[in-house]
């Protein structure tokens, strides 16, 4: 849906909404594409292709001259590498490949930076660049010369690990060299993701690969699990787990650059079909602030147009449902919490100027043992005593919020 079009126009500069998304890729001739082709280093690398070989240079490098300066607080500018592609699947293992892998989690991390770019409560803006967004081969030189030439001021390239044992489980990322800013964000990375991810921690560790070594800027690799291990797989395999990997590396990218660590466009929003009261009113969800377990604000979930001078309690939960409940609908799935009844207001009833708010602190969540990146669905319910049915209800529409870090 429109993903290998992901373009970040907002905060972009004029110069660099010139470029199509994808310039690193248009910018590759077809006379270098022949080029590489026929390199030795990259046959062999394409007819056998072990998982992160980053192997010698296939043509010479362009002359190492330093990039021109970038004007400070532009927004940084992110290369995320894929690995493998087209004919290079990568490694394997239950029937998946490590190219297709690599390459959704590399779009999500696009699509959350972004998003983060578009969402201006937090976060911070980039720009982004894929060295291939479809499933398409791209050398390695192609893939460092395009990231050089933009230049990108970071490099992330994604892989999976694999070994001939599939007891061989966990997490690494690299980096070319210790001590180094590429290893600050490298270590940023194996802590985002040893913490998005229960697989144990193999470290943070160098190499001496061909994207690493030939970038000009920092740049790390990550293994995210080892295709071959039927536990890793299981991550590797899942929409939501690519999900934590891809928001594990915005969290390290956000932190390198400066930025707060904030999970963007959190997704809040009202669903299900409120219940209208006797009155004829229809109560609604409203919901201000940011989900967050780290931040000063608590999000406030506010219902107006209820019946006014009633009780009523916040429901929650950790699913979706459209359940039938007490004369109206349940929107959330069992197990619920809820909080205590709490009076609505307003004017002497009969009215339906009632409202019911309620702050969803970080003390509350931590009672509740909440994680950030859980996703919560709430709905307020309150008696409604004029009503013919027995039941007596009046229910608001739900709302579904992702609690950020
Ligand atoms: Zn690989």
């Amino acid at each position: 849906m429109g993903r290998h079009n992901y373009n970040p126009t907002h905060k972009r500069s004029a110069r660099a909404a010139r470029r199509p998304a994808f310039w690193c890729l248009a910018s590759i001739s077809p006379a270098a594409l022949l080029v590489a082709a026929l390199a030795p280093a990259t046959r062999a690398q394409t007819q056998a292709p072990p998982c992160c070989t980053q192997g010698a240079p296939q043509t010479p490098q362009p002359p190492r001259t330093p990039p021109p300066p970038r004007s400070p607080g532009s927004a940084p500018r992110v290369c995320i590498d894929p690995g493998h592609g087209g004919a290079d699947p990568g490694a394997s293992g239950f029937g998946h490949n490590e190219k297709d892998i690599v390459l959704d989690v590399g779009l999500r991390l696009a699509q959350l930076l972004a998003a983060d770019t578009a969402d201006t409560a937090g976060g911070g803006a980039w720009e982004v660049l894929l060295t291939r967004a479809d499933d398409t081969y791209v050398s390695l030189y192609q893939r460092v010369a395009a990231a050089n030439a933009w230049p990108a001021d970071t490099f992330v390239s994604l892989h999976t690990n694999a070994f001939n044992s599939s007891a061989a489980t966990g997490i690494e990322t690299y980096s070319y060299q210790e001590g180094t800013n590429s290893a600050a964000l490298r270590d940023g990375i194996q802590a985002q993701m040893t913490a998005a991810w229960p697989l144990p921690d193999r470290g943070s560790k160098t190499a001496n690969w061909y994207v690493l070594r030939e970038t000009w800027m920092p740049a790390t690799l990550s293994e995210l699990g080892f295709i071959t291990s039927p536990v890793d797989v299981a991550y590797l395999t899942s929409p939501e787990e690519r999900q934590l990997a891809a928001r594990a590396h915005l969290f390290a990218l956000q932190a390198y650059h400066g930025f707060p660590v904030y999970l963007p466009d959190s997704g809040t929003r009202t669903y299900c079909t409120a219940k209208p009261n006797s009155l004829g009113c229809t109560p609604a969800m409203a919901f201000s602030g940011t989900p967050t377990l780290g931040g000063a604000d608590d999000f406030q979930l506010s219902a107006t147009a209820l019946m006014a001078r009633q009780n009523g309690m916040l429901f929650f939960g950790f699913a979706a449902a459209e359940t039938p409940f007490a004369g109206g609908t349940l929107c959330i799935a069992p197990p619920l919490s809820r909080t205590a009844p709490r009076s609505t207001g307003g004017s002497p009833p009969p009215a339906c100027d009632g409202t019911f708010t309620f702050e969803f602190s970080q003390a509350l969540m931590e009672a509740e043992g909440l994680a950030p990146g859980a996703t919560i669905f709430a709905q307020i319910w309150y008696r409604d005593p004029y009503h013919g049915d027995a039941t007596g209800v009046g229910m608001t529409d739900a709302v579904a919020f992702t609690l950020a870090p």
